[in-house]
């Protein structure tokens, strides 16, 4: 919770703005907190008075996150014109939620009936999870909290995801520009318990605007949840190098690929799916891969094993440095088939081409394929989701205090 009395503002106020300290004297700022009630809500609570009736009080506020165009939002919650006025608005996550770990900040302005105003400083709150008592490890660009495990167990999932960072940048040429927090839960059931609509097979989620990723690991989970962090780091890395005012586009096999990448080791079972698909020539289109995958399990299988493979191939057949020029060039608003064409001298039908020739010639030599992991795709259902949490402004909401 945060506190903000009216000497320390008043200070503040007239320190900063000698010149319209006059007017605002009028009306004086009692007490202004923030309250979370993770998962649920958010809650912005203003106690303010003047000499005469308060007639208008809104609140301002700024989310955290990658973004062009500055956005600030207004809320104006309900109260009855007062000399002295206390009100809150209460941000309903279940219209548009924010990660834990998600900073806001806000502002009120505060206007009575002879036209005397009040801005009240900037503050900011850190949407956390506070059910628990989070550990924290920091290296480079990456936060990693946890409060359930070893210390030695954080440095571990810290270490892979370490070297998930160093991979693609060796051998993509790609590397994180902002920082990423980390959040680990004891379990996926904690991790659902933190998501306000969650689905009943969520492992992790990668918040990529926000820069947080959050997943449910236990110790008796460590490989697992060390590659699927850095699956997790691959897709921030590349959304964010990615991340431009004309709105990328991402081809869903480059996206998935790279992040397969950065997992370093080829998992066999989905390997084993890619020579199914060869064999039974069930092969799918590089264009159809640069939509969402089928939610079907077999055609995720395949989709996901081909992304990598399709990576791989252009990474050991055309260089490591084209692969951040490709992402570039989509950054700057090129289409996939543009950004293909002067990278590499073929669109998406070429790629098609040319990868289906190698990796059969690969599978017919035996010497291993691109390949790609199981723990995205668990009893049939897809792992992830990777969330655009788009903020909108939203009208002051009316439902009561005492959420969890
Ligand atoms: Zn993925």
């Amino acid at each position: 919770m945060i506190k903000r009395f009216l000497p320390i503002v008043l200070i503040a106020i007239l320190f900063l703005t000698p010149t319209i300290a006059d007017a605002q004297e009028e009306i004086s700022l009692l007490d202004s907190t923030a309250q979370i009630f993770f998962p649920s809500a958010l809650v912005f609570n203003i106690n303010v008075e003047s000499t005469s009736d308060i007639t208008k009080v809104r609140l301002h506020y700024q989310v955290d996150k990658m973004n062009y165009a500055q956005v600030v939002s207004e809320s104006w919650p309900d109260f009855t014109p007062a000399p002295e006025v206390k009100t809150q608005w209460i941000w309903d996550m279940r219209r548009v939620s924010l990660p834990s770990g998600a900073t806001v900040h806000y502002w009120w302005t505060v206007e009575d009936e002879v036209g005397n105003k009040l801005t009240t400083p900037v503050d900011a709150v850190r949407f956390d999870d506070l059910r628990y008592s989070w550990q924290s490890l920091t290296a480079g660009q990456l936060n990693l909290f946890w409060y359930d495990s070893s210390h030695s167990f954080a440095e571990e999932l810290m270490a892979a995801s370490q070297q998930a960072l160093e991979r693609l940048a060796k051998d993509t040429g790609v590397y994180l520009e902002n920082p990423v927090d980390i959040y680990i839960y004891a379990n996926s059931t904690d991790l659902r318990g933190a998501m306000v609509f969650p689905r009943e097979w969520t492992g992790g989620v990668a918040f990529t605007e926000y820069g947080i990723i959050a997943i449910g690991v236990s110790e008796k989970q460590l490989d697992w949840g060390k590659r699927a962090l850095a699956h997790e780091l691959g897709h921030l890395v590349t959304h964010q190098i990615t991340f431009s005012p004309y709105g990328a586009i991402l081809p869903t096999w480059l996206d998935e690929g790279l992040a397969m990448h950065a997992e370093g080791k080829p998992d066999p079972y989905l390997q084993s799916w890619l020579k199914k698909a060869i064999s039974e020539q069930r092969l799918i289109s590089v264009r159809s891969l640069s939509s969402p995958f089928s939610a079907k399990p077999e055609e995720a299988y395949i989709s996901y094993a081909q992304s990598q493979s399709l990576v791989e191939f252009l990474i050991q057949n055309h260089g490591k440095d084209r692969i951040l020029r490709l992402l570039t060039l989509l950054k700057e608003g090129n289409t996939c088939d543009e950004a293909l064409s002067e990278v590499y001298g073929f669109d998406q039908d070429g790629l098609d081409e040319l990868w289906r020739e190698y990796i059969i010639s690969q599978t017919l030599s035996q010497s291993g394929l691109g390949c790609a992991p199981a723990w995205e795709i668990g009893q049939g259902k897809v792992f992830e989701e990777e969330v655009l949490g788009k903020l909108v402004a939203s009208k002051a909401l009316t439902i009561p205090l005492g959420v969890p």
